[in-house]
């Protein structure tokens, strides 16, 4: 079953909230091809659902993008699958291309149309995940066979530079993953975790993530190449205008009850849940004070402060809820 379900991870949506809100310039152009990168990783990630589904409920807890502290690092798996017999990580690539799989230098090749890319080695960085894993449940007392693979998510031709080494056999396509899993799993028999101590360690390891979260004005964007206001749900263009009860969009003749919910998650993704009455109707472009503050305080966890200092903080939870109805 999964214990974390294979979900949009946060830094990929404050990219998608910034490439609706961005003016178009070189950043907004950089900013693009980041989150067109995530997401071809993240679509990967997605396919692979179907060979996972064929793992038992019973047996098997599955965590998509778990992110752990190694005390100095944080470490990201694409897919952890535990079992009280072993763990197996999934290092998964959604490449486009001829890939070159070079287990001498320890490189990953693309080759696509006319350009040559070089990646680190998927191979190596599963090893390390190993590694990094293996001591994270050794500061807990626990002791597990971890092995790893890497799986090819996209219909790139494959080649490697020496048909004889031992690592290329932790390459998998993904059409052969699920055939994969059920070798690997008739080579473990024994069981190091009782069914309690599994249950145990897949609810610590559940609280120990933390979800990567970008600051996007600590470097390279400035505030002022944020667009305000609401963004409309059907075409993405903005502002709209508030009539009576509504939001009206002007481009595409749109009406919507909510669209400033969308504008507020824009605006967490980007800023972060912190928000003051004057810094929400600035972004939101809205002038009566009196509804902002019955809007803020609809949303809110909880707020600090009095008067014109308070903040309001917007839960994280407020983009979940948000994302079922989208
Ligand atoms: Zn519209």
């Amino acid at each position: 079953m999964f214990i974390k379900p294979i979900q949009l991870p946060y830094h990929i949506r404050q990219y998608e909230a910034l490439t609706h809100r961005l003016k178009a310039d070189s950043t907004c152009d950089y900013v693009l091809s980041q989150y067109k990168r995530l997401m071809a990783g993240y679509r990967g990630e997605q396919s692979l659902d179907f060979a996972l589904s064929y793992l038992s409920d019973k047996d098997f807890r599955i965590f998509h993008n778990l992110r752990l502290y190694d005390h100095v690092h944080y470490f990201q798996i694409d897919f952890l699958v535990l079992c009280d017999r072993y763990a197996l990580i999934l290092e998964v690539k959604n490449i486009l291309g001829k890939l070159t799989f070079d287990t001498e230098m320890r490189q990953l090749i693309r080759e696509l149309d006319d350009d040559i890319d070089v990646f680190d080695d998927p191979i190596t960085q599963a090893e390390y995940l190993t590694g990094s894993l293996h001591q994270w449940l050794d500061e807990r007392g626990l002791s597990l066979p971890i092995i790893n693979r890497v799986v090819v998510a996209s219909a790139a031709q494959i080649q490697v530079t020496n048909l004889k080494s031992d690592r290329i056999k932790k390459i998998v396509r993904r059409a052969n993953l699920k055939a994969e899993l059920f070798t690997i799993d008739k080579q473990f028999s024994k069981a190091h975790l009782s069914t309690d101590v599994l249950n145990k360690v897949s609810a610590a390891l559940l609280e120990a993530h933390q979800s990567l979260i970008i600051k996007p004005f600590r470097s390279l964007i400035k505030p002022e190449a944020i667009i305000k206001g609401v963004r409309c749900p059907d075409c993405g263009a903005m502002p709209m205008r508030k009539v009576k009860q509504h939001w009206h969009c002007a481009g595409c003749d749109h009406l919507s009850k909510t669209a400033h919910l969308l504008a507020l998650l824009d605006y967490r993704l980007i800023h972060g849940p912190a928000i003051t009455n004057k810094q929400c109707r600035d972004f939101l472009m809205m002038t009566s004070e009196t509804t902002v503050k019955k809007l803020l305080r609809s949303v809110a966890s909880h707020f600090e402060g009095e008067k014109k200092a308070r903040i309001y903080y917007l839960p994280a939870d407020f983009c979940a809820n948000f994302e079922k109805d989208r």
